[in-house]
């Protein structure tokens, strides 16, 4: 499939201005786009008790799959400053696409980072891993 970075990229970044970080201050927007050519966005939700808070890339997952999405093929991460996802949303997306095409940008859209899910996850935990 091709994909159609720069639209993901613009919608990452608008996701990111919908940022509820009240206390960190640092916006992040994504941008997941599904086998299906749908794309689910999310930005991040803090909360007074800090750990509640949800990343924005597990926003834009949670979204997706809620509504029966199970494949993926690019996720576009919008920070200031091309912050890369940390490792609870490396995992969560790991699940469902370990060959996830992950693209790092900063709201000016320039590109720090685009590699596959694998190489920022090296040997993630798997269903496959559970005993039977
Ligand atoms: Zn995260």
């Amino acid at each position: 499939m091709t994909i159609a970075l720069e639209s993901l990229i613009q919608q990452a970044v608008a996701a990111a201005e919908q940022a509820y970080a009240p206390y960190s201050q640092y916006h992040v927007g994504a941008a997941l786009l599904a086998a299906d050519g749908r794309v689910y966005t999310g930005c991040n939700v803090e909360n007074a008790s800090y750990p509640a808070s949800i990343c924005g890339e597990r926003t834009a997952l949670v979204k997706a799959v809620s509504e029966g999405q199970r494949q993926f093929s690019a996720l576009v991460v919008a920070t200031v400053n091309g912050g890369t996802p940390c490792g609870i949303c490396r995992q969560m997306l790991f699940e469902f696409a370990p060959d996830l095409r992950v693209v790092v940008v900063d709201f000016g859209g320039h590109i720090h980072h685009d590699l596959p899910l694998r190489q920022l996850l090296a040997y993630g935990f798997t269903p496959q891993d559970l005993p039977r």
